[in-house]
C-alpha cells in the first residue's frame, strides 16, 4: 500500500501531529497509520477513528473513520488535550532514543566485529547462487547466516541494535544478514532475511533491532524522532548511473554490481521517512557519478 506522511498541511487526523511521523492512504485517503497512538488496541476508539490493527510490530495503529459516538465539544477538547499529553511524552522517548543511539563509526566497528564471527550456511549460499550471484558476488555482498537467537563469541555493547544480553542476536529464526553501509561505506545496520516466511507476515526481511535499543540514525537537521537507514551499493570506481532500489539486500546488491549503480536502498521503499539521509545520499551520488 502506498502512504504519504503527515505534514502542517495534513495533520494526522488521529493525533494531529505535523512532523510525519503518522501517514495516510495514497488511494484510500480515510486509512491512517498514526504513531503518537500506536499502542492502541484493535477495536479502540481515538477520536473520530477506530484502531483496526497494529502495524509492522506496533511502531503504527492502523486507524479507519469510525462515527458510532457523538462527537461533542467537551469530547475535542479531551482528545487535543490527550493528543498534546502524547506529544510530549513522545518528543521525551525521541530524546532518550537519540542519547542511546551508538554513532555510525561504533555501530561499524561492532557489526564487522559481528559478521566476522558467522559464516554462510549452504542453504542461503544456493538460494544467492540461484538469484544468479556468482561466488565473488557472494563473498562481496558479506551476508552471513544466523540461527535462532545466535550465540556470538564476542561481547557486544547493550545498545547495538539486536544483541540481546551482549552475546546473543535477539532474531529467533534463522535466516542471513545483511550488511547496511551508509554512503560513508560504514556499516551502519543489518537487515535479516529469514529463510523461510512466516505465515503471518508478507516480508522475509527484517531489521536486526531490539526493544530499547537505536536503530535510528540522527544526522544533522532530521527529525525528532531520527530516520531509519538506508543502503548505499556501489562498486569500486566511476559508477554509470544512480538507482533508487526498493529493499537492502540482495535485489539492490545484484543492481549495483551488474549495472554498475551507486545503488541507494530503502527498507519497504520508504524513502521519503528519511529524508535528510536521502538527500545526502543522492548529493554524494551526484559527486561520484559526476552528475546531477
Ligand atoms: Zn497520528
Amino acid at each position: 500500500m502506498s502512504l504519504t506522511s503527515s505534514t502542517k498541511n495534513n495533520p494526522c487526523l488521529i493525533c494531529e501531529d505535523t512532523s510525519g511521523k503518522c501517514r495516510q492512504g495514497r488511494e484510500d485517503l480515510s486509512y491512517w497509520q498514526c504513531m503518537i497512538y500506536a499502542d492502541a488496541k484493535k477495536g479502540e476508539i481515538i477520536g473520530n477513528f477506530k484502531c483496526i490493527g497494529q502495524i509492522k510490530n506496533g511502531l503504527w495503529a492502523a486507524f479507519k473513520p469510525d462515527n458510532s459516538q457523538e462527537w461533542t465539544e467537551q469530547k475535542r477538547l479531551e482528545w487535543q488535550r490527550e493528543n498534546q499529553r502524547r506529544q510530549q511524552q513522545k518528543a521525551k522517548e525521541d530524546e532518550a532514543r537519540r542519547r542511546r543511539s551508538l554513532s555510525a563509526i561504533e555501530r561499524d566497528k561492532s557489526y564487522h566485529q559481528l559478521l566476522s564471527e558467522l559464516t554462510l550456511h549452504p542453504d542461503d549460499r544456493a538460494d544467492l547462487a540461484r538469484r544468479g550471484f556468482t561466488a565473488a558476488q557472494i563473498e562481496l555482498s558479506g551476508f552471513r547466516s544466523i540461527g535462532r537467537y545466535q550465540k556470538l563469541q564476542s561481547q557486544y555493547s547493550e545498545l547495538l541494535p539486536g544483541v540481546s544480553g551482549r552475546d546473543r542476536l535477539i532474531i529467533r529464526d534463522e535466516g542471513y544478514l545483511c550488511p547496511i553501509r551508509d554512503r560513508e561505506g560504514l556499516i551502519v545496520a543489518c537487515q535479516v532475511r529469514l529463510r523461510t516466511l512466516p505465515t503471518t507476515e508478507s516480508s522475509r526481511y527484517r531489521w536486526l533491532n531490539g526493544d530499547g535499543q537505536t536503530l535510528h540514525v540522527f544526522p544533522e537537521g532530521c527529525k525528532a524522532g531520527g530516520e531509519l537507514p538506508l543502503a548505499i551499493f556501489r562498486l569500486e570506481g566511476k559508477p554509470k548511473g544512480i538507482s533508487l532500489v526498493e529493499g537492502t539486500g540482495a535485489k539492490p546488491f545484484l543492481v549495483s554490481q551488474r549495472l554498475n549503480q551507486f545503488v541507494i536502498g530503502s527498507s519497504g521503499g520508504q524513502f521519503c521517512s528519511s529524508p535528510v539521509l536521502l538527500r545526502q545520499s543522492l548529493e554524494k551520488a551526484e559527486l561520484e557519478v559526476e552528475t546531477k
